[in-house]
């Protein structure tokens, strides 16, 4: 039996000190602890050597020993003065512009090793632990001990370097309706104890769940209302916590058809339903309670940083698009036709706005209330990404065409009789051999067709939650009273002559 396994999931709940920077070894040992993950109507018992899982499970743990690695392990950890724990710098309490940067570095290292394509990799969850503790002080004045909860809970994630999910949403029942009409809609406290709170209800889309060590809850702002108050919670568990179930949905990583879906295999980062069947919370891992407006106002204070993390990753993912569409339009003779040139500069375009805004976001930093540096947060970055990333992929859907579909399997290539005629008739352009072809359209199929592409398609459209919602949001909170106060002074002033 490992350390882990011995720890009751509430043991380890208290832990706050630990190992540091995560390895690829620790972090698979991590995720064998009796967790409840279903998938198929089945019940997973490892997830680190199931077929849907498993190709993830390994991606990711490269990653930590990459962070490791003698080439990153200063751009992508410190070594923490109190402690002298190492911890990765996904979890750096930024305080000067020049940590903040650091956090760049080590975002891009993430980000550029995945291709942009682990929208909910640990990096980002790790950011969001940060911006917990940075809301500190509010979460202490929600209820004296909530915010010491936060700093501790920075510690027991930072320390041990955990991969995090998170569940904002709730159930898509009946959205005209809401918990007043129908309780089940909602995540509720059924008791308060004198040691914690036991909650029963639903949560949805938590990303990576059955591969994270731990789920952090924070209320969806659709029941920061004053009637549905009693719904407003803030709380954090470890996936094993009794009672907690995770479902899977569809795996998109597929192993069976040789060189097919090379992103989709590695990077399929699973979306759960969570149920809380009568689960136990110790009050150390709860957040916040029963305030609305505080819970709402909490939901942009503790994002900046995570938001940094995912417009690193957009700029990375939109790069990689642009790489593949380049590549498919050579491979097929198209790119010296001018309309698919001004296609590819539009991904270009695309790629450097991208570049450039996050870029900006850092600029534009500032000291917050809880005394860390924060990118400037703005939906209108959230929004942007949302919107143009349907049209790359639509770009590259029409520079690839039916070279998307009609490629050869690996088992098609290896078979001797096959092989002439594909040699002669799927080949490309400039003698690029029928293999090469073909992995260069699988990763276009991957990106632009198929589950695993559409899946990242709504992820990039809905992460941020509600694009609708979002846009009203940043129209009422922009400052518009100069442009306004000057347009009413030029309407009630004479023309000129
Ligand atoms: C791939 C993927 C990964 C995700 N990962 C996570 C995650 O890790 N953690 C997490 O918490 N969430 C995650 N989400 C959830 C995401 O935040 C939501 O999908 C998003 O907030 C939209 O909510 P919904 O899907 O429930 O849509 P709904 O709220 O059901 O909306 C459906 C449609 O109805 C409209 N609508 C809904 N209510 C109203 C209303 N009152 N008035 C007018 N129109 C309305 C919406 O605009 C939309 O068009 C993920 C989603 C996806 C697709």
């Amino acid at each position: 039996m490992t350390d882990t396994q011995t720890r009751t999931p509430f043991e380890q709940v208290l832990l706050a000190d630990g190992p540091g920077a995560m390895t690829g070894e620790r972090y698979k040992e991590s995720l064998r602890d009796g967790r409840e993950v279903w998938l198929n109507g089945e019940r997973i018992e490892d997830v680190t050597t199931h077929p849907a899982f498993k190709g993830t499970v390994d991606r990711l743990a490269e990653l930590y020993d990459m962070q490791n690695s003698d080439e990153l392990r200063d751009t992508m950890t410190y070594v923490d003065d109190e402690t002298g724990i190492r911890i990765s710098k996904s979890y750096l309490l930024p305080r000067t512009l020049d940590e903040l940067k650091e956090k760049y570095a080590n975002s891009h290292a993430w980000m550029r090793s995945t291709w942009g394509q682990l929208g909910r990799s640990p990096d980002y969850m790790a950011n969001v632990v940060v911006g917990l503790y940075d809301f500190r002080d509010e979460l202490e004045a929600n209820r004296p001990g909530f915010g010491q909860n936060a700093v501790d809970y920075w510690k027991h994630c930072a320390y041990n370097d955990l991969a995090l999910t998170h569940a904002l949403g709730d159930p898509q029942i009946d959205r005209s309706k809401s918990v007043l009409d129908d309780p089940d809609q909602g995540l509720k406290i059924i008791e308060e104890r004198e040691d914690g709170i036991v909650v029963r209800g639903a949560k949805q889309l938590a990303t990576l769940a059955p591969l994270s060590n731990e789920v952090l809850s924070y209320l969806s702002a659709s029941f920061a209302v004053r009637e549905a108050e009693e719904y407003v919670l803030w709380f954090a568990l470890p996936m094993n916590a009794p009672g907690l179930k995770i479902l899977c949905r569809e795996p998109l990583g597929d192993h069976q058809h040789g060189h097919a879906h090379p992103l989709a295999r590695q990077y399929d980062e699973q979306d759960s339903m969570l149920f809380f069947d009568d689960v136990f919370i110790p009050w150390q891992r709860v957040f916040l309670m029963h305030d609305g407006p505080l819970a709402l106002n909490g939901l942009r204070r503790i994002t900046p940083w995570a938001g940094y993390s995912s417009h690193i990753r957009f700029e990375q993912r939109m790069k990689t698009y642009l790489g593949v569409a380049s590549l498919a339009a050579d491979a097929i003779g198209v790119s010296g036709f001018r309309n698919i040139q001004e296609q590819l500069g539009e991904i270009t375009s695309v790629v450097e706005i991208a570049r450039l805004l996050t870029l900006a976001t850092e600029a534009q930093h500032k000291v917050t209330p809880g005394g860390l540096v924060a990118p400037v947060s703005s939906a209108a970055v959230g929004v942007y990404s949302a919107n143009i990333s349907s049209r790359v992929q639509e770009i590259l859907r029409k520079i690839a065409a039916s070279g998307l579909l009609m490629q050869p399997t690996q088992k098609d290539l290896e078979n001797p009789e096959l092989r002439p005629f594909l040699d002669k008739y799927m080949k490309g352009a400039d003698g690029l051999g029928v293999e090469e072809k073909s992995r260069i359209f699988r990763l276009a199929w991957d990106l632009a067709g198929d589950g695993f592409g559409q899946r990242q398609e709504l992820y990039e459209y809905l992460h941020r939650g509600d694009v609708a919602r979002n846009l009203i949001g940043l129209y009422h909170r922009y400052d518009k009273s100069e442009i306004i106060g000057r347009i009413q002074e030029l309407v009630s002033s004479p023309l000129p002559e």
